[in-house]
């Protein structure tokens, strides 16, 4: 795009929906340490496992801890579903998230939930492909304008049946949590190039992930997260239907999760300042959630 196009100012511009920007310069620094071994000594692994190709999984990440995703075998996409631990009503909101930060967020930027919660449920510390910018197609990564890929929308475009679509893996993930394919949402596509073409169409270009590459955030609540390594493997060849299914499988790859804890003695330094993330009508200052309405009065 040149740089004489218009460029109006956005919407929801404000300095506020970023925190302690001191605070998440400091972590950083630190995962940036970490994830180029120059200092191991600060992280502490909670947990580390691999995502088969094609599959699903969920898992935990504790208020105050780092989670990080990798491509250790080389490039492949990841959808991501985040919940609040306690209250999965609370959940990712991929529209408002877009209107606060951007259509793809990289560090600085934060996940927000949705209402009435509206907080937000992590911050993104650390993107190796933070650099990537924008591509000669207008391509950006880690894409929150699009979303799963789904069985539904895959009958519906090729007449084919598949049960391993990202929005399948994520319902069988969440299942031994007590939750339901309703609690299926939109989602974070990390590792995941895409963009609007010049008529307002979402494409996809292939991941330009490679192993050593990693996408880190810090919990601001106690979270469940839940992740899908896409049947589109590394997008090369995505399409719809039972070709393109046999086709992609070729491009698919594991991706790494690993949750880190600050070490106790650095605990205090690092996080100076900070607190868990509080829901809009409980935070100081916050909306108090009754839209209106009066309290009923008994009587005359
Ligand atoms: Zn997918």
């Amino acid at each position: 795009m040149s740089s004489e196009a218009p460029n109006p100012t956005p919407a929801y511009d404000s300095q506020v929906v970023y925190g302690d920007k001191a605070l998440y310069a400091r972590l950083n620094t630190l995962i940036t340490d970490h994830q180029s071994k120059k200092d191991t000594t600060n992280l502490r692994q909670v947990e580390s496992f691999e995502i088969p190709i094609r599959s699903g999984k969920a898992w935990v990440v504790k208020k105050g801890q780092v989670l990080t995703l990798t491509t250790p075998h080389g490039p492949q996409v990841g959808d991501l579903n985040i919940f609040s631990l306690t209250n999965p009503r609370e959940r990712l909101w991929a529209s408002r998230t877009r209107q606060l930060h951007a259509s793809h967020v990289s560090i600085g930027d934060r996940l927000w939930s949705n209402l009435p919660y509206l907080r937000p449920l992590c911050t993104i510390i650390g993107d190796s492909l933070a650099n990537y910018g924008v591509d000669g197609n207008g391509g950006r990564v880690h894409d929150l304008l699009g979303t799963r890929c789904d069985p539904y929308v895959n009958k519906i475009l090729a007449d084919s049946s598949f049960d391993y679509h990202c929005h399948s893996n994520l319902t069988r993930a969440i299942l031994p949590y007590g939750l339901h394919e309703s609690d299926v949402h939109d989602v974070l596509n990390v590792f995941q190039v895409t963009g609007l073409n010049r008529d307002g169409k979402y494409f996809m270009s292939p991941c330009p992930a490679k192993p050593g590459d990693y996408f880190s955030v810090l919990a601001e609540t106690d979270l469940l997260c839940a992740l899908s390594t896409c049947p589109g493997g590394d997008l090369s060849v995505y399409g719809w239907g039972e070709e393109s299914a046999r086709r992609m499988l070729e491009t698919c790859r594991p991706i790494g999760v690993e949750v880190l804890e600050i070490v106790e003695g650095k605990r205090d330094e690092v996080l100076e300042g900070w607190r868990e993330s509080e829901v809009a009508n409980r935070r100081g200052g916050g909306y108090e959630g009754l839209h209106g309405l009066g309290m009923p009065v008994f009587g005359v």
